[in-house]
């Protein structure tokens, strides 16, 4: 079982996989927070939230309730990335976020983050990158002492809409090492061309440090191919509508009716599913896709069941499961792995294979990685989901 550190935030009272080792690779620190921590955090620095009740205040972040009048911004990541611009307001954030994920059955975190986001308070971006590394540790520690054991790591973000991924780049290679494991490329694709960020990813590569980019999101195939191709990252953030490379019965599959259109053409006894270049090259190298079912289904499709994650594992792709945002999108790993079972009959065996491939796409050394396979292997071992929940049974 996981640490004793309480119920995760965003998850069900019983959650079937909470005891199922997992790895989190696509986990945002400022999408994150618990409600109440924003709350005190606001109050010490004395900035008025729209909400002082912690529940309705995570109500608004996860947009069950809509927007407050003005002044506060439609942006929720302003209002987090605004509290956190103090080196203790981040060490606060980034040790609740281990504590968090631990309490989720993580066994190993990569928690991404965007350091020129948290300098408006006097902070150089080395400074909230070592902040962020403190809050790790102090993470770890308190999850040591709960008797369990994490390690945890954090990821720079450069972000499209600026022009500061090469300075980030140049800080994620200073700092690579204990705490910093990679690199990342967040912010709005659409408009936003990786191509003006290849500067830092051909740093990052001759310094061997690893990437990954989000792609694939609210874009299309040929962002994923300028990520694949000119980028060249390791790993690729959703990816999800690399399933627009694949066609049924001669037509491109379009990322929000493929489950549906896939499903009537098998039932009407002809569905020919044929991979195009793109997607077979993803395949065939086994770039892993960090889903990320919930938050997907708010951004690229409509709803979860309509989601392509299931027929990306079907079609050979190296899929792993995020939570994006935890606090936004109101989930944790537990939760979407009980949504893979519900929806898509996902069983142990799947889970655990895809658990497999995010050992195999870690931002670790060898030995780090090797010691993290026994642990997640002797956790999928130990794994009793409760039988009403198996497809097994
Ligand atoms: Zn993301």
């Amino acid at each position: 079982m996981p640490p004793d550190l309480g119920r995760p935030l965003w998850s069900e009272p019983e959650e079937p996989y909470l005891a199922f080792p997992k790895v989190t690779l696509h986990d945002h620190l400022d999408g994150s927070l618990r409600p109440d921590t924003m709350l005190d955090l606001a109050d010490a620095q004395g900035v008025t939230l729209p909400y002082d009740d912690g529940a309705v205040l995570g109500d608004w972040m996860a947009r069950v309730i809509s927007d407050p009048p003005e002044p506060y911004p439609h942006y929720r990541f302003a209002v987090t990335t605004s509290l956190m611009q103090d080196a203790d307001s981040i060490v606060r954030v980034a040790r609740e976020w281990v504590r968090e994920v631990a309490a989720d059955g993580v066994l190993y975190g990569e928690v991404r983050w965007a350091p020129e986001k948290h300098t408006a308070g006097g902070l150089s971006m080395a400074d909230a990158v070592d902040a962020v590394a403190e809050g790790l540790r102090q993470g770890e520690e308190d999850v040591a002492a709960a008797g369990g054991m994490i390690m945890a790591r954090q990821l720079l973000c450069g972000m499209r809409e600026t022009r500061l991924s090469s300075r980030v780049a140049d800080l994620t290679i200073e700092k690579f090492g204990s705490s910093v494991v990679g690199f990342d490329i967040a912010g709005p694709e659409e408009g936003w061309s990786i191509l003006d960020h290849l500067d830092a990813c051909l740093k990052l590569e001759r310094a061997g440090v690893p990437f990954t980019i989000h792609t694939g999101e609210s874009d299309g195939l040929r962002s994923i191919g300028d990520t694949l191709n000119h980028a060249r990252a390791l790993r690729l953030g959703h990816g999800v509508r690399i399933i627009e490379d694949v066609s049924l019965n001669g037509v491109p599959l379009d990322v929000r009716t493929c489950v549906h259109d896939v499903a009537a053409a098998r039932a009407a006894g002809r569905a020919e599913l044929t991979v195009g270049r793109i997607a077979r090259s993803v395949i065939d190298l086994g770039v892993p896709l960090e889903v990320c079912l919930t938050s997907n289904a708010r951004h690229v499709v409509d709803d979860r069941q309509n989601h392509p994650v299931d027929l990306l594992y079907e079609l050979g792709f190296a899929v792993t499961i995020n939570p994006d945002n935890r606090m936004m999108s109101r989930t944790s790993i537990s939760s979407e792995m009980r949504h893979l079972h519900e929806l898509f009959g996902w069983d142990v065996s799947q889970l655990a294979k895809a658990e497999r491939v995010a050992v195999d796409a870690a931002f670790l050394g060898e030995a780090e990685r090797a010691a993290l396979r026994t642990r997640v292997e002797a956790g999928i071992a130990a794994v009793t989901v409760p039988a009403h929940r198996t497809s097994e049974t």
